[in-house]
């Protein structure tokens, strides 16, 4: 044992084993050493009233605690705090539907979806939809005003208005009732020719209209094996929020996607994920300041899954996701948000 109290005495595998005091008191949270808390209830038996412990020591991952608190006769619900909490970061997922899902389809996505979020308390977790354009007020209409889900689209003018046929502006989006724009994917970079300053256009009208933009920023696979990754990220992140003031900066959300990780099922690991993330934040802290970079959520997103969401969730810089494949299925969708719960 490491530091730590009494609550962590050893165990299987290095789990916590509580002595039986604790055991009827109803809350525990708890601060492990690489940062990550968790907090479980357990209860049944006395009703001993809140009781806390804090160390820090054998915990290294949600796994170890989750497998600990199955074996846990009273354990009724486990929460974990991670470190984007810790750090005021409400952790925002988000489903990019990309160029899928009419009107139609989409009411039956949510007609799910809702029944999906009702069955767990989501309320820890940002929960985004982002749909076509022409979908938006299908998806508005079917949230019925419940302001739990917001909706987001996936890409807005760099102009007011005027002369700029097939461009949306930040206005109408904002008139829908739209909250957030995900902007420089690395598909439009791809196939539209998107540069960091014409991203860096569209993010300053998407604050200017209250919109909160998702930048998107990545490597593709030849870059990070050229060992680019890092003046890659470096020159996205800082070409794209050039300008901006701190303020205007927290309130922006990156997501972090590897392009080789993009629709093809395979995902970074966590490590090279964490890695990536930490790196960014460090960029951002040159620019906006150590405080600032803090309060920036940064998504991973890259074939995130139900499967894989719990241990990239765990990496103290990951603070959600940008969901593709996964996010186009109600059950999927919401067992990846239940992950980050
Ligand atoms: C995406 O396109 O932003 C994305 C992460 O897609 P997928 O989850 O399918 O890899």
């Amino acid at each position: 044992m490491e530091g730590g109290n009494a609550a962590y005495a050893g165990g299987r595998r290095g789990s916590p084993v509580f002595p039986r005091e604790y055991q009827a008191e109803t809350l525990f949270q708890i601060d492990i050493a690489f940062k990550m808390r968790w907090q479980f209830s357990a209860g049944g038996r006395g009703r001993g009233g809140a009781g806390a412990a804090e160390g820090e020591g054998l915990l290294q991952s949600r796994h170890i605690l989750l497998d600990f608190a199955a074996e846990q006769e009273h354990a009724r619900r486990i929460r974990i705090i991670t470190q984007s909490e810790i750090m005021s970061r409400k952790p925002i997922i988000a489903a990019n539907w990309k160029m899928n899902m009419g009107p139609a389809e989409a009411r039956e996505y949510l007609a799910g979806f809702r029944k999906e979020l009702a069955a767990f308390d989501g309320s820890h977790v940002e929960k985004v939809l982002v749909p076509p354009f022409v979908t938006i007020p299908a998806v508005m209409d079917a949230l019925g005003g419940c302001s739990c889900v917001g909706v987001g689209a996936q890409n807005c003018s760099d102009r007011d208005n005027g002369a700029y046929t097939g461009e949306v502006s930040t206005a109408m989006l904002a008139e829908l009732g739209v909250r957030y724009v995900v902007l420089g994917h690395s598909e439009r970079r791809r196939y539209y020719g998107e540069t960091d300053s014409f991203i860096n256009g569209k993010i300053k009208k998407a604050l200017a209209a209250g919109l909160t933009p998702i930048h998107c920023i990545g490597e593709t696979l030849e870059q990070r094996d050229g060992g680019q990754l890092e003046s890659v990220l470096r020159t996205q992140v800082t070409e794209g929020l050039a300008g901006l003031a701190p303020e205007q900066a927290a309130s922006v959300v990156i997501a972090y996607e590897p392009v080789w990780a993009i629709g093809t099922g395979r995902t970074a690991t966590a490590r090279q994920a964490q890695e990536a993330h930490a790196f960014v934040r460090s960029v951002l802290a040159d620019s906006f300041g150590r405080e600032t970079a803090e309060k920036i959520r940064i998504q991973y997103g890259g074939s995130m899954k139900p499967d894989n969401a719990l241990e990239l969730m765990a990496q103290p810089d990951i603070d959600g996701g940008l969901i593709g494949g996964a996010g186009l299925k109600p059950d999927s969708f919401a067992a990846i948000i239940r992950a980050a719960c």
